[in-house]
């Protein structure tokens, strides 16, 4: 039996609560179609401070070197805020989990089920279908990574602080892949969001992307925005648009928009894809929900698993090129939120069920299909 080799971070708040029912999922589908699961956990965030004393010890480091994929829950909470930014859960672990392992891609789906439309803020004579698009973030480079940053005292006792916003062709084309491959399994077409009008990279970035598009992907509609307009577009009508591609900061700030406009947290999966292929020759990958580790309702056992659970399916499609049974989860989410049963954050008037319900939902689901 072939066994998938993957690390699990579950991290801390829900974190631990939604990882524990989705790798139960996991082994229901993966035992189904004949595969074992080789998931190692390790301690990271709060969780790994508490334990070790460092939020991203070399030990899970290591962990997740020797997998083919990272499973993460989410990391942070209110008992860790005290420490010193740089030591900090979210910030000591995640940002230097992208730079270790060169996650360059993430790939956030905005999807919102038409059952689900009250969940969004947007009236729903706006998004009468829901919604259905992907944000292509680029992750490891522009103002968050470029040098020099740094703040410094002028001679005249003033302080000044500088980011550098810094992007090669290189970084460029590649990240262009990524929202090519997306769309071509999409509506092909593509909207790359820059702020052309006024900075050099981004010249620099619609350049390359129309030169990219044109040679390589004449089939994809290409079109072109200013983030300020795609800021406003994203919340008068975000089904114009099929795949999202931008710059790190841009992305940062328009696929929160885009969680916003999908309404829960609980439902919103993302995928952040390396440099190098995995063992199998499939994209590396750190697959985690849009969400945090909900401090309001952690160690209630009310959170919704679903983000985890589609994190999960993102991980079988793009590390271990499981498409079917990627697509066999997503439908079983799906139907069992078509069916009425939901956690507290999508529950709308119905009764809501806790997260062990919920995943029993799915299992019976998953279980129940041939
Ligand atoms: P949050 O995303 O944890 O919660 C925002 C709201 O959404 C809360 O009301 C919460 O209950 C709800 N929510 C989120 N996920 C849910 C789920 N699965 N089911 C039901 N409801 C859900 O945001 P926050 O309050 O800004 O952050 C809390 C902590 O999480 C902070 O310490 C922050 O640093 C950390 N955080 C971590 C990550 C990460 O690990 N990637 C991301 C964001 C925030």
């Amino acid at each position: 039996m072939k066994a998938l080799k993957f690390a699990v971070l579950a991290g801390d708040g829900i974190g631990p609560e939604v990882m524990e029912v989705t790798l139960e999922i996991l082994e229901q589908v993966l035992g189904k179609a004949g595969y074992a699961m080789d998931a190692e956990a390790a301690p990271v965030g709060g969780a790994a401070i508490d334990q070790v004393g460092k939020a991203l010890p070399e030990a899970t480091i290591r962990v997740c070197e020797a997998a083919d994929a990272i499973l993460f829950g989410s990391v942070g909470g209110p008992k860790w805020e005290s420490l010193p930014p740089a030591e900090q859960p979210e910030r000591a672990s995640l940002l230097p989990l992208r730079k270790h392992f060169q996650l360059f891609a993430n790939i956030r789906p905005g999807l919102l089920y038409p059952e689900l439309v009250a969940a969004s803020p947007l009236k729903t004579e706006r998004i009468p279908e829901g919604i259905d698009m992907v944000c292509i973030r680029e992750l490891t480079g522009g103002i968050y990574f470029g040098q020099p940053k740094e703040r410094r005292e002028l001679p005249d006792g003033d302080v000044e602080a500088l980011d550098t916003m810094v992007y090669k062709k290189s970084e460029i084309e590649r990240i262009a892949e990524v929202a090519a491959q997306t769309a071509l399994v999409r509506g092909k077409r593509v909207c790359s969001v820059d702020k052309a009008n006024v900075l050099t990279t981004s010249v620099l970035w619609r350049e390359v992307v129309t030169a990219f598009f044109k040679e390589k992907y004449p089939q994809i509609g290409l079109s072109h925005m200013y983030v300020d307009n795609a800021a406003m577009q994203l919340a008068r009508n975000p089904n114009q648009f099929d795949v999202l591609l931008t710059e790190n900061m841009f992305g940062d700030i328009l696929s929160d928009e885009m969680g916003i406009v999908c309404g829960s947290l609980g439902m919103l999966c993302s995928a952040s894809l390396g440099l190098g292929n995995n063992s199998l020759g499939n994209p590396f990958g750190l697959y985690e929900p849009a969400g945090g580790t909900a401090p309001d309702i952690a160690g209630q056992g009310i959170a919704n698993p679903c983000a985890q659970i589609l994190s999960a399916a993102m991980m079988l499609r793009f590390s271990f090129g499981l498409d079917d049974l990627a697509t066999r989860i997503e439908a079983a989410v799906r139907e069992t939120v078509q069916s009425g049963v939901r956690t507290g954050d999508i529950a709308f008037g119905l009764e809501p069920v806790n997260t062990r319900a919920m995943a029993d939902a799915i299992i019976n689901r998953l279980k129940s299909k041939g």
